[in-house]
């Protein structure tokens, strides 16, 4: 009776709130995931691990890569999104010394992770276990920016929204050797591009080939490329993604692409997005331990400096286990045939797909 009670009550109440025409949140406010993540100014210090899958998850012992570096500088300071795993922060560290050898003058570092990972308040289906990083294809100027240039300077949008091609004018052989040298990481499992670039990389490149595996052509992606890794060893709850297949991505699933099909204007644009309804339910139990556990003293006592990984409290690491591969759907909330962690998708067969949000 107590319940039936009650229950009336909840719904009376609703209905009241109804008429008064506010809403009745299904989600209680504070349980949201990217509230909770979002709100995170510092990492945990604890050993490196990542916890979920790049679009459902989080992870601890992040490190943040200095706003500045011989051959890169952090944009966008503001959104503190400069955290990831020791081994992504290592690697983009690597690679800006590696494609500034190349002839590329510097990385502009966008976004990476936040310090816990985890669903973010804005942009970004992945990028929450510190496995993505987002590096512009414009290149590093040659003076220290200030943060307010960091904050301001727009990117080079490389492709004709029109006709999805790259613009010639601004492509380069730099461009693309810097691609190349990000694919050549056997820790790189993907790298996400706008369709335009991957056709002009199928176009032009000769010789070999094989690292055009890598190269996944995705929505947006138009002004910077997506670094992502594997998982890393220490993370035995971390989801592997599903291979790329074995070709180079350059026949059908890529002309694809080119037809009006991926282009559909939204059909629901006002609908909510993964993270909008993301609880702590829905992410790895082990996402609340990461939110309690405590932090460093500072940004800087957990920023990366040459390899001395900053781990306040070193744990053993945990035994390696066999890592199961994600399902189709990729655990994300994007249509199978066009999911960022799916495999290629394949001409015909065509249904209406909605159009996803950034990666
Ligand atoms: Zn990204």
């Amino acid at each position: 009776m107590k319940t039936a009670t009650r229950l009336g009550k909840k719904s009376l109440l609703a209905a009241v709130l109804g008429l008064l025409g506010l809403a009745v949140q299904p989600v209680s406010a504070e349980e949201r995931a990217k509230d909770l993540f979002g709100a995170e100014k510092l990492p945990t210090a604890t050993a490196a691990q990542s916890i979920g899958f790049y679009s459902k998850g989080c992870f601890a012992g992040g490190v943040a890569i200095p706003m500045d570096g011989p051959t890169w500088q952090v944009m966008r300071p503001s959104r503190n999104r400069r955290w990831g795993h020791p081994a992504m922060i290592a690697l983009i560290e690597k690679l800006s010394r590696d494609a500034a050898a190349d002839g590329w003058p510097g990385l502009l570092i966008g976004d990476i992770s936040q310090p816990r990972g985890g669903p973010m308040m804005t942009g970004h289906a992945s990028h929450q276990i510190g496995l993505d990083a987002d590096i512009w294809l414009t290149p590093m100027p040659g003076r220290t920016m200030t943060r307010a240039q960091r904050e301001s300077m727009s990117a080079t949008l490389m492709v004709d929204e029109k006709t999805h091609l790259v613009k010639d004018a601004l492509w380069t052989p730099q461009h693309t050797a810097l691609l190349k040298r990000a694919a050549s990481y056997p820790e790189v499992e993907r790298i996400l591009v706008n369709p335009g670039i991957k056709k002009k990389l199928c176009d032009t490149v000769r010789g070999d080939r094989s690292w055009l595996r890598k190269i996944r052509p995705f929505w947006g992606h138009d002004y910077h490329f997506h670094m992502r890794i594997g998982c890393q060893p220490g993370s035995p709850n971390c989801k592997a993604q599903e291979a790329t297949p074995d070709d180079d991505g350059c026949g059908k699933p890529l002309a694809w692409w080119f037809t009006e099909e991926p282009w559909r204007p939204n059909k629901n644009p006002d609908a909510p997005k993964a993270r909008d309804v993301m609880t702590m339910a829905n992410l790895p139990k082990e996402c609340r331990a990461v939110l309690d556990a405590p932090g460093p003293d500072s940004a800087e006592a957990a920023t990366y400096h040459g390899g001395a990984v900053p781990v306040a409290v070193a744990a053993p690491e945990p035994e390696a286990t066999p890592q199961p591969a994600a399902t189709a759907s990729g655990g994300d909330d994007l249509p199978g045939a066009a999911n960022a962690f799916a495999a290629t998708p394949r001409m015909g067969a065509p249904v209406p797909r909605p159009r996803p949000p950034a990666n």
